[in-house]
C-alpha cells in the first residue's frame, strides 16, 4: 500500500526533473525566432496561472486578467520611460499597482455572488484599454516604446536567449508557489469555497476574504507577467491587452484544465504555439479556439489536465473496485466537568420572505450540554431557524445570542470560529475534494490574518499542515472513515456522505452542533449508529440542535424537544410532554405518524 502510495509522487518528482531538465536545454534547439515564441509563451503561462487560481481553483469569474497584465506593463513601461526609475524599481511598483487593482477589483467580490463578478471584471477590462488609448501618459493608440531590458549583474538580458533563463527562474517561483497554495491550507479554502460557498462559511472559511485573495492572486500574476512581457519586447501598445487576448487566455485555461495549475500552464503553452502557427489566419484561429473551447466544455470539463484521472475513473468503474467498509465509530472522551458553553438564546425571531412569514416570533433557550429537538411539518420553518441561527440568513426581527454574543448580523464563518456548526438537510460536501480535504478545511481555524506567512514563513504553513493532516488522521479515524480519506464525496454511498458531513461539522471542535435531518436517507442500522455518535458528541460536552422526522430518534435522544408550526412555536417540553399534547399531534405527528406509534416510541425508548 505505501508502495503504491509513494510511487505517483516518485513518478511526479522524476518527471518534475526531466521536465526541467528539457526547459534547460530548450534554448540550443531554437533560432532567434523561435526563442521569441517560447519566451511570449512563458508570459502566457504566467498570466494563465493567475486566471487559473481565481477562475479554477477559487471559482471566481475573472475576466480582469488582461487588464492586470496591462496594468503591470503600462506601469513599468511608464515607470521606465517616463519618470526615469530604475527597471527594478519599476518592478516593485509596477506589482504593487497591480496588486491594488487587484483588491480594487475583489471588492465588489466581497458583496457580490460571483457572477456579477463578470461583468465587474469585463467591465473593468474594457475600461482598461479604453484608458490606455486615450492616455496621453500612456502613449496613446501608438503605445511606449524604449523600455529597458532588466539589469542584471552585467548579464545582458535584451539577448532574448539569456532572458529566456530570466523568465524560467520567475516562472518557476510562480509555479512552484502556486502549487504549493493549492495544495495547502489557503488554497483548499479557495477551492472549499468554489465547491460551496455556504458550506465554506459555515466551516469557518472567511468567504468574502478569501473572494478577495483569489483576484489579489491573480492581479499579482498578472503584473509579473506584465512586467516580464514590457521587459522582454520593449515595446507595448493597446492591442496587447484587448479584450480578444482576454478570451485566448480564457481558451487557454478551459482547454488546459482550469482546476489544474500544470493544466493551465499546458493550455497556454500550447495555445501560443498554436497561435503563432496560425497568425495568418487569425479569424479562423479565433473561430477554432471557440470552438474547441465549446467541445471541452462539454465533453471535458477538467480540461487536457483532467483526462488521466477521468480514464483512470473509468477504468476503476469498470473493475468494480469493492469499495471499503465504514468502520466503527471510536466515542470521543466524556467531559469531566459540566461545559458552560453551547448555550442560544432566541427571542421573537422572525424571518419574511416577501410575502411569506417563515418564522413568526420564535423564542427558545437552549442550555449548554442539552440535545434539543426541533420538529415540526414540512415547510415550518425548521431550516430557515438554523440558516438564521448560523448567520447564512439574516433575521427579519429579533435577537438571538450565542454563549452571550449577539449573532444577527454576523457571517456565519464568525459564527463557526466562536464554535458553532452545522450539517445541511440536503448535504454540502465540497465536491471536487477528497473525504480527508473536506475535513482539512474545517480542522483549519487559522485567521486570514496569518496568511501573511504564505509570503515570508512558508516553513510555518508546511508545519501547520503536518498538525492538519494528523489531526485529520485521527478524525477519520474516529468517524471510521479511514478508508474513504481519498474518496471523492460523491463516489460514496449516501449513508457514508452523511457521516463525512458530520465528521466535517465536528472536525471545527464545536460547542453548539446544528444537525438537520441527519438520518434522513439513513438505513435502520445507521440511524442507530447516528444515535450512538449523537450521543457521544453530547457526552463530550457538545450542545446539540436537531432537527428531525424520525420520531424515535427524536424521543430517544433529545432532552426537550420544540414544536414548530407556520413559523411559529407551538409547544415546547421533554418528549413524553410534548408527544401527548393535542395541538401537537394536529399540526404535526397527526399527518404521519399515528398517535399510537408516537406513544410507543415513548414508552419504549425515550422513558427509562
Ligand atoms: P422546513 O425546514 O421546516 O421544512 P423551511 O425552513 O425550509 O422549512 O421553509 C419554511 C418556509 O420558508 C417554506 O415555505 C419555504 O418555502 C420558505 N423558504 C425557505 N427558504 C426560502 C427562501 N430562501 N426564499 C423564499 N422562501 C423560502
Ligand atoms: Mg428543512
Amino acid at each position: 500500500m505505501s508502495l503504491l502510495r509513494t510511487r505517483p509522487a516518485a513518478i511526479k518528482v522524476l518527471a518534475a526533473a526531466a521536465i526541467a531538465v528539457a526547459a534547460w536545454f530548450l534554448p540550443y534547439g531554437l533560432d532567434t525566432y523561435g526563442i521569441h515564441v517560447i519566451n511570449i509563451a512563458v508570459v502566457f503561462a504566467l498570466l494563465a496561472v493567475g486566471l487559473g487560481l481565481a477562475m479554477g481553483v477559487a471559482g471566481q469569474i475573472n475576466l480582469a486578467q488582461v487588464a492586470f497584465f496591462g496594468i503591470g506593463s503600462y506601469a513599468l513601461a511608464i515607470f521606465t520611460t517616463n519618470s526615469g526609475l530604475g527597471f527594478w524599481v519599476s518592478a516593485v511598483l509596477a506589482m504593487l499597482a497591480t496588486a491594488l487593482a487587484g483588491l480594487f477589483v475583489g471588492i465588489p467580490a466581497l458583496r457580490v455572488q460571483s457572477h456579477y463578478l463578470g461583468i465587474v471584471t469585463l467591465g473593468l477590462a474594457l475600461a482598461f484599454t479604453n484608458w490606455v488609448t486615450n492616455a496621453q501618459v500612456a502613449g496613446g493608440a501608438s503605445g511606449i516604446n524604449g523600455i529597458p531590458a532588466p539589469p542584471a549583474f552585467g548579464i545582458d538580458l535584451t539577448n532574448e536567449y539569456l532572458y529566456y533563463y530570466f523568465e524560467l527562474i520567475v516562472f518557476a517561483l510562480a509555479i512552484g508557489f502556486a502549487l504549493f497554495l493549492v495544495r495547502t491550507a489557503l488554497g483548499r479554502r479557495l477551492r472549499a469555497m468554489r465547491d460551496d460557498s455556504l458550506a465554506a462559511g459555515a466551516v469557518g472559511a472567511p468567504v468574502p476574504l478569501l473572494r478577495m485573495t483569489a483576484f489579489l492572486a491573480a492581479s499579482v500574476y498578472g503584473g509579473a507577467a506584465g512586467i516580464l512581457y514590457a521587459g522582454l519586447i520593449h515595446y507595448i501598445a493597446p492591442e496587447s491587452f484587448s479584450v480578444a487576448n482576454m478570451f485566448l487566455l480564457l481558451a487557454m485555461v478551459i482547454i488546459g484544465g482550469r482546476q489544474s495549475i500544470i493544466g493551465c500552464v499546458i493550455g497556454a503553452i500550447a495555445l501560443a504555439l498554436v497561435r503563432e502557427a496560425l497568425v495568418d489566419f487569425s479569424i479562423y484561429a479565433q473561430l477554432g479556439y471557440g470552438s474547441v473551447v465549446v467541445l471541452m466544455v462539454v465533453f471535458a470539463p477538467t480540461g487536457l489536465a483532467g483526462l488521466p484521472q477521468r480514464i483512470r475513473t473509468a477504468i476503476r468503474r469498470r473493475r468494480h473496485r469493492a469499495p471499503g467498509a465504514l468502520a466503527a465509530f471510536r466515542p470521543y472522551e466524556p467531559a469531566t466537568e459540566e461545559s458552560a458553553s453551547g448555550s442560544l438564546e432566541i427571542s421573537g425571531i422572525s424571518k419574511q420572505f416577501r410575502g411569506l412569514r417563515a418564522l413568526d416570533g420564535v423564542t427558545l433557550s437552549v442550555e449548554p450540554g442539552e440535545i434539543r429537538g426541533i420538529v415540526g411539518p414540512n415547510g415550518s420553518g425548521k431550516t430557515t431557524l438554523f440558516n438564521v441561527i448560523s448567520g447564512i440568513y439574516t433575521a427579519s426581527g429579533g435577537t438571538a445570542t450565542f454563549d452571550g454574543r449577539q449573532l444577527v448580523g454576523r457571517r456565519p464563518y464568525q459564527l463557526s470560529h466562536q464554535g458553532m456548526s452545522r450539517t445541511f438537510q440536503n448535504l454540502r460536501l465540497f465536491g471536487e475534494m477528497t473525504v480527508e480535504e473536506n475535513l482539512l478545511v474545517a480542522l483549519d481555524r487559522t485567521p486570514m490574518r496569518a496568511a501573511w506567512r504564505y509570503v515570508v514563513w512558508p516553513i510555518g504553513i508546511w508545519q501547520h499542515e503536518r498538525r492538519l493532516r494528523r489531526a485529520s488522521a485521527d478524525l477519520l479515524d474516529r468517524f471510521g472513515l479511514t478508508d474513504f480519506a481519498e474518496a471523492a464525496p460523491r463516489s460514496l454511498p449516501y449513508g457514508i456522505q452523511r457521516r463525512v458531513e458530520l465528521a466535517r461539522a465536528m472536525a471545527a471542535e464545536p460547542s453548539l452542533l446544528l444537525l438537520d435531518e441527519p438520518a434522513a436517507g439513513l438505513n435502520g442500522q445507521e440511524v442507530g449508529q447516528l444515535q450512538e455518535i449523537v450521543r457521544s458528541i453530547r457526552d463530550s460536552g457538545v450542545t446539540v440542535v436537531l432537527i428531525e422526522h424520525n420520531m424515535s430518534l427524536v424521543m430517544s435522544l433529545c432532552d426537550r424537544v420544540t414544536v414548530l408550526a407556520s413559523g411559529r412555536v407551538i409547544a415546547e417540553g421533554t418528549p413524553a410532554e410534548v408527544a401527548v399534547r393535542p395541538e401537537v399531534i394536529e399540526a404535526y405527528l397527526g399527518d404521519s405518524f399515528s398517535t399510537a406509534e408516537v406513544v410507543e416510541a415513548v414508552e419504549t425508548e425515550a422513558l427509562p
